[in-house]
């Protein structure tokens, strides 16, 4: 049997105080308490923690034009973004705000990724980057609150480093279009996304294959955990074992859940650590990224319970006093803040949310096997 090295968590300090603004989205803290609940379990081995380096110019024009990243870096600098600018590369505008690190943090993420790509691609083994997953970003410009896409440059760091089969996986409430775009035309990379149906960016249509090596199953709203089993058992591992990967980036963004204020499906949190896991066993490579989620506990609570499900650490039923100081001391400006119900605070795994599932997920998940 090969023996991978341990889990390893990319993380930063960059994220820390970082706000999109106090209106947007993404005006909550989502790696930082990610991070500080771990440590809190003591989940968090000094020697398995990598503070991630920020990617270089050179890095991001793998992927980006070399015109909108200097607009990025010049923009961060002025903290202004001139008309030009705005209408080519959608900086401060279209949900996309100029803010303190507008450049350094997503480029961060995008050292990450590649850094993840570059240790997996030499040793094997799982690595989680909670500050990657902007599946959304363009090579000219941002979209959909992604500056950069540090998916696609993770997956581009992989095929430069000679992996040949690449099985990008998307369970994010949105359609990862700038992932599949960028491999369109590119045989060696699979990417199957799991998004809700008629929500931005209403790509990623059912029978949508985008040059023959993207499958999409849109799904519909109050899609429930057992749904997504369906999915994972009867589309996402039937291609996962046709296509026989030697690298799995699992998009695992948490806006899929019920309590996200962005959408509208219904998972626990126990769906992504299925999903994840799942995915561990069939190719000798993982690398697990954060991306949407708009909930600040949902965000934490999720992704820290990826992080202990890769490393089979147990979950604890009620957390200890330090844990839940952690997720006591979040607080968010939307209506879910005003009342947070007891065990977003006290646990990290949701009670299931199981239910039917509908015939237009088994018609979907025998569509995209066809
Ligand atoms: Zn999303």
């Amino acid at each position: 049997m090969t023996r991978y090295p341990p889990p390893r968590l990319i993380g930063s300090a960059i994220y820390r105080g970082s706000t999109y603004g106090p209106k947007h989205p993404l005006a909550i803290p989502r790696v930082p308490p990610m991070l500080d609940l771990c440590e809190a379990l003591g989940w968090i081995e000094p020697e398995h923690y990598i503070d991630s380096p920020q990617a270089s110019v050179e890095q991001l024009t793998r992927f980006h034009t070399p015109d909108y990243i200097a607009a990025l870096m010049r923009v961060e600098t002025a903290q202004a973004v001139s008309e030009a600018e705005r209408a080519r590369h959608h900086l401060g505008a279209h949900g996309n705000p100029i803010y303190r690190e507008v450049f350094r943090r997503p480029a961060t993420g995008a050292g990450g990724m590649i850094l993840a790509a570059r240790l997996t691609a030499e040793e094997g083994g799982v690595v989680h980057v909670p500050g990657g997953g902007t599946h959304h970003g363009m090579p000219d410009r941002a979209a959909g609150f992604c500056y950069l896409n540090d998916t696609v440059l993770g997956l581009l760091a992989w095929l430069d480093l000679g992996l040949t089969r690449l099985l990008y996986v998307d369970i994010d409430a949105h359609h990862g279009d700038g992932v599949q775009d960028a491999f369109h035309d590119d045989d060696r990379v699979l990417t199957v996304s799991v998004h809700e149906a008629n929500r931005w960016p209403f790509t990623g249509a059912l029978d949508d294959r985008a040059g023959g090596m993207a499958r999409n199953i849109p799904v519909p709203t109050g899609f429930n955990d057992s749904e997504m089993a369906h999915v994972l058992h009867h589309a996402i591992l039937p291609l996962a074992e046709r296509f026989r990967p030697e690298g799995i980036m699992l998009q695992c963004g948490a806006d899929a859940l019920e309590e996200d204020p962005l959408a509208r499906l219904s998972l626990s949190n126990n769906a992504h650590r299925a999903v994840a896991l799942a995915l561990r066993e069939i190719a000798p490579r993982l690398i697990v990224t954060g991306g949407g989620g708009y909930n600040p506990w949902t965000v934490a609570r999720c992704w820290a319970g990826v992080w202990g499900t890769l490393n089979d650490f147990p979950l604890p039923p009620r957390l200890p006093p330090r844990a839940e100081a952690v997720l006591r001391g979040l607080s968010f400006s939307r209506a879910a803040g005003r009342h947070p119900p007891e065990h977003w605070f006290t646990t990290i795994a949701d009670a299931p949310r199981d239910g039917p599932v509908r015939a237009e997920i088994r018609q979907a998940c025998e569509a995209v096997l066809r």
